[in-house]
């Protein structure tokens, strides 16, 4: 691995954490702060919470085996790719390396950062070979995205092959769990000591059921992460947030529940569509949605619309032309979704 000297952009290197009064001088014994310019009335919601969110991140990381040092916390996981960026690519000068199709937001943050992306695609299982990926890289890459399970094809990304790239590129590589939850893949999460350059993408609004509250994780050795400290937004997390999530974590046996409820839905999907005229192949998947092509998506797409049952037509992306991405829902939602599927004509 390439030292995070050589990797972090070198403004973000010298640059000064933001400075927070009761962070630095005693914060914890001190009981008058008159330090922040708050409104002393309207409690509890009058104090700025935790930069840090260090009680959330004690509860995460007893649920998630790793130290609490070891993990970032934004709003949504959408935070962590976007600050990805711009701790590690110079904008008109470093380029990143992704899977294709997959999650569009890599991409939509590399425009926004002017780094150049590029997208290597998968083969025709949506597998991943890592030598063409590989290919793809030079000496300005600083990241590589490798998302498992793959949005939106739903499926694993070989455990062998990104273990390739881990072992072979030198830089930063980013693996999104966004699903992880809902696969029988072991998580990468617990891999940081051996792979000390993985970030590792995780969030509450999947299996964990709070995807209003906006809250992603990132894991990653405590260097790569003080990074994210840095760069972040001083109070980044509410704390309606931090309160939220610590609630849902003392109530993680209901997400286990979910998850197996979900997984039991998504066996019923997938064999439903199976069945129906107008599904032309279900690919195989481990999250809580699954690609399916159809004979004609966008016909597909406009009827459902019009019942009032909203998917996603993937037409558009790249090896998925004539699929929809459908997301596992309640049982009864899965049943109007097939019942107006199988009227469809
Ligand atoms: N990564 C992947 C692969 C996603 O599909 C999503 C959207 N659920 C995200 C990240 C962003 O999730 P959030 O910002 O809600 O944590």
């Amino acid at each position: 691995m390439r030292s995070l000297k050589e990797l972090v952009r070198p403004n973000i290197l010298a640059l000064a954490p933001h400075s927070i009064a009761r962070e630095e001088n005693a914060g914890y014994t001190a009981h008058v702060f008159l330090d922040a310019n708050e409104n002393p009335y309207n409690k509890p919601y009058n104090r700025y919470p935790d930069p840090l969110q260090r009680e959330l991140k004690e509860a995460i990381a007893k649920v998630k085996n790793v130290e609490s040092k070891q993990i970032f916390l934004g709003n949504g996981s959408d935070e962590a790719i976007d600050l990805c960026y711009r701790i590690f690519c110079q904008p008109g000068i470093d380029n990143v390396v992704a899977i294709e199709p997959t999650y569009s937001r890599y991409k939509t943050y590399a425009d926004i950062n002017d780094v150049e992306y590029r997208a290597v695609p998968l083969d025709d299982d949506f597998q991943l070979n890592a030598e063409r990926l590989l290919s793809a890289c030079d000496k300005q890459t600083k990241l590589i995205w490798i998302c498992t399970p793959n949005n939106p094809t739903g499926n694993n990304i070989n455990t062998k092959e990104i273990e390739k790239v881990l072992r072979t590129f030198n830089g930063i590589i980013v693996i999104d769990e966004a699903y992880s939850d809902f696969s029988r893949q072991r998580t990468f999460r617990e891999r940081l000591e051996e792979f000390p350059n993985i970030i590792v993408l995780n969030t509450f609004s999947n299996a964990w059921g709070c995807a209003a509250i906006r809250l992603g994780m990132a894991f990653a050795q405590e260097d790569i992460i003080q990074f994210f400290n840095k760069v972040k937004q001083p109070y980044n997390i509410s704390s309606l947030t931090q309160e939220q999530a610590i609630e849902a974590l003392r109530n993680r046996f209901d997400t286990d529940e979910w998850v197996r409820i979900l997984l039991g839905e998504r066996n019923r999907m997938l064999q439903a569509f199976s069945e129906l005229p107008s599904c032309v192949k279900v690919y195989p998947t481990d999250a809580n949605f699954f690609l399916a092509r159809m004979t004609d998506a966008q016909a597909t797409y406009d009827y459902l619309a019009n019942q009032g049952i909203i998917v996603r037509n993937k037409t558009q992306v790249t090896l998925c032309d004539n699929c929809l991405r459908i997301t596992i829902g309640a049982r009864a939602e899965n049943s109007e979704l097939l019942g107006a599927l199988r009227r469809f004509k």
